[in-house]
């Protein structure tokens, strides 16, 4: 796996809106953060502002993809 910079992370959010969330992989639900452009999402990361200033577990992280998968529901 490639690690990604500080500079290619500012890149990436740069223009985007934040989107407050939580993340729903696991029990946890740890608040998050998630960057958006064009209704894409770019980024995702813990929520900073949130009373526990969580970070994010790998799956955290990668679920990224979740929202990028083609084979995924958009109706119940
Ligand atoms: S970031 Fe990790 S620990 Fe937190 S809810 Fe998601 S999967 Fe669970």
């Amino acid at each position: 796996m490639n690690q990604i910079s500080t500079s290619e992370i500012i890149n990436q959010v740069r223009g985007t809106k934040s989107v407050p969330g939580v993340c729903i992989i696991c029990p946890w639900h740890c608040p998050t953060e998630v960057f958006v452009r064009d209704n894409k999402v770019v980024y995702v990361r813990g929520n900073e502002n949130a009373p526990n200033k969580t970070t994010r577990c790998v799956k955290g992280v990668s679920s990224i993809h979740l929202s990028r998968d083609p084979d995924r529901f958009f109706i119940p």
